[in-house]
Order: structure tokens, then sequence, then C-alpha cells
């Protein structure tokens, strides 16, 4: 069997993994991995700390993120590399507000789409949700159930609302994501992937597509649209779930379009069964000459400014 060397898709504790920025350099470079991207969700915060310890890995590192999105009313991710880390994480604050405030925000849509349907709620209650230890559904439907006074009222609402489209099940399912109930709440928690695309642009980076089967029936048609934008770079055709076929299916498209070809294991330590530069059960194979030459060039003059030694860049690249 040949060994795979090759892993663009790895997450650390800096978003959803379970190991440390340091820790995936090390384990990368026993697995003598030769080209990686750190592509934390939403973030490049583990830069800083690559930069510090670069020396633990020997291979070529390419700077990357893994952003959430939209596309034909699914939640889809993409991914960027090769970007300037500091002009990202200047960037990344326009485009994507932290959780707290984007749960925050859907409270106030939720409550306004309520209100405006009849439902009684007390003024300011908004001000009693801190954004973080509860989704802004559960504490809305735990505010309704302990208002005694109109309880009743609301539910009988509510319960009105059901009679007309009987498939449902639980508050936020059966109206607050419903579109077929008068109390759905059209809230979109992150930017449009043509917003997603410009952010990875304007910081100096490569568009990608990642792990494009996992959106089911929708897969092709979103491929279709964002392929449509003209602005994709390239795809993540090597990927733990994807049967061969699903892969030829993508290396045809890149080859046709003259896309770059990506691939990653998704790691997330302990959080997915995905294992570093291997996926699962090993089946992982990214040939390294399908990413040679993009990677090489993403890589180079690329800097992460070290907190502590100031106006001395490192280069990623070695
Ligand atoms: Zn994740
Ligand atoms: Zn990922």
């Amino acid at each position: 069997m040949i060994n795979n060397v090759v892993d663009l898709h790895i997450h650390t504790t800096k978003s959803d993994g379970t190991k440390t920025p340091t820790e995936v350099l090390t384990e990368a470079e026993q697995l003598g991995l030769k080209r990686i991207s750190v592509t934390d969700h939403e973030s490049v915060d583990a830069y800083p700390e690559i930069a510090e310890n670069r020396n633990s890995f020997s291979g070529v590192i390419v700077p990357g993120i893994e952003l959430k999105t939209h596309c034909r009313g699914r939640e889809i991710e993409l991914l960027g590399y090769g970007f300037s880390i500091e002009e990202m994480k200047k960037n990344l604050p326009q485009f994507y507000q932290p959780k707290e405030q984007i749960n925050k925000n859907y409270l106030s849509k939720i409550i306004e789409t309520l209100k405006r349907n009849g439902i009684i709620i007390k003024d300011g209650i908004e001000e009693e949700y801190d954004g973080l230890s509860t989704q802004p559904a559960w504490f809305i439907r735990s505010i309704l159930n302990s208002d005694k006074e109109n309880i009743e009222y609301n539910m009988k609402l509510l319960n009105q609302d059901v009679i007309e489209h009987p498939k449902t099940d639980g508050f936020y399912r059966g109206w607050l994501s419903n579109p077929a109930s008068k109390f759905f709440v059209d809230f979109q928690a992150y930017p449009s992937f043509e917003d997603t695309i410009k952010l990875i642009k304007n910081s100096g980076g490569k568009v990608f597509i990642p792990h494009i089967f996992q959106y089911g029936d929708r897969s092709k048609g979103i491929l279709q649209d964002l392929l449509a934008t003209g602005k994709i770079d390239g795809i993540e055709c090597y990927y733990p779930t994807f049967s061969k076929e699903q892969t030829k299916y993508l290396l045809d498209i890149c080859s046709t379009q003259g896309l770059f070809v990506s691939g990653g294991s998704d790691y997330h330590g302990t959080n997915k069964k995905n294992e570093l530069g291997r996926g699962l059960d090993s089946n992982l194979y990214v040939p390294e000459e399908k990413v040679i030459n993009w990677t090489n060039m993403l890589s180079k003059n690329v800097s992460v400014k070290n907190k502590d030694i100031e106006e001395e860049s490192i280069c990623l690249d070695m």
C-alpha cells in the first residue's frame, strides 16, 4: 500500500478539533506527511501557534480556513487556501460574527416573528439571554412554557397553525424552521456563498469546494451553482467518505474546467472518526503530484507575524 503524504483539511482546538495546532504538527511529522493545511472553522487562530512551532513539521504548510455559508437552502462549507493570515483575520469579522451574537440576532428575529403573529411575549425578554448557554429556540420555548398567564392562549395560536400543516414535531422543526408555518423564522446565520467567496478572495486566497457529496440530493445542484460563479479555484476530490466514482466525477470536472485538485481527512481529533492523514480505515490517498504545484505556489511568500518577535516574519514554507 502506498503511504498518503497529503492532508489539506485538518481541524484543531482552535475550532472543533481536540488536538492543539502543535500536537497536529507533531503528529503530521510522525506520520510522514509532506503537505498539510489546518482549516479551522471560521478561524485562523491556529496560525500564530503554528508559526511558533514551525520547526516541528518539516513539510509544506498551506494557510487554510473552512467557512460556513449557504446555498439552495442548505448550510454548506467552503475552503479558503493560501490567503494572507493577517488579511483574513482582519476581514473575517465583517462577514462572520461570534456565535453569541448570531444567537442573539436569531432570538430577536424569533421574537419579532412570534409577536407579529399574535403570540404574547413579555417585553425585554431578550436581555435575559446570554447567547451561549442554550439555543435561541430552546430559550424562547422555556419562556413561553413558564408564562402561566398566557400559555393557554399562545398554545391555541400555535396549535391552530399546526392544524393547517399537520406534519410537525417540536417547536423548532414544527414551527420556527418550517417554511410551511406562519411562525417560520427566515434567518441566515452565515453569509451567502457570494460573500464568503469575496472574503477569501479579498484576503488573497483561493476558493475550494470541500466534501460536496455530504449535501445529499442537493449536492450536484450546489456544485453547479458554485461553479457557475466562475470564482471557484479548486475542488476537494479526495475525501474519506467519497466513493471511487465520486472522486473520479470531481477529478473530471477539475480537468475539463482547469481547477486545482485537493484532498484531506477532515481530521477533528477524537471528535470524529476520521484519522489524520489516513481518513477512515486508512482509505485516504491524495496523490502528491496532483497538489504539488498549487500547494507550493500558495505556501510561498506567506508569512505569519510572531507575537513575541516584532517585525520579524516566519515563513510557513521551509
Ligand atoms: Zn468541524
Ligand atoms: Zn472540515
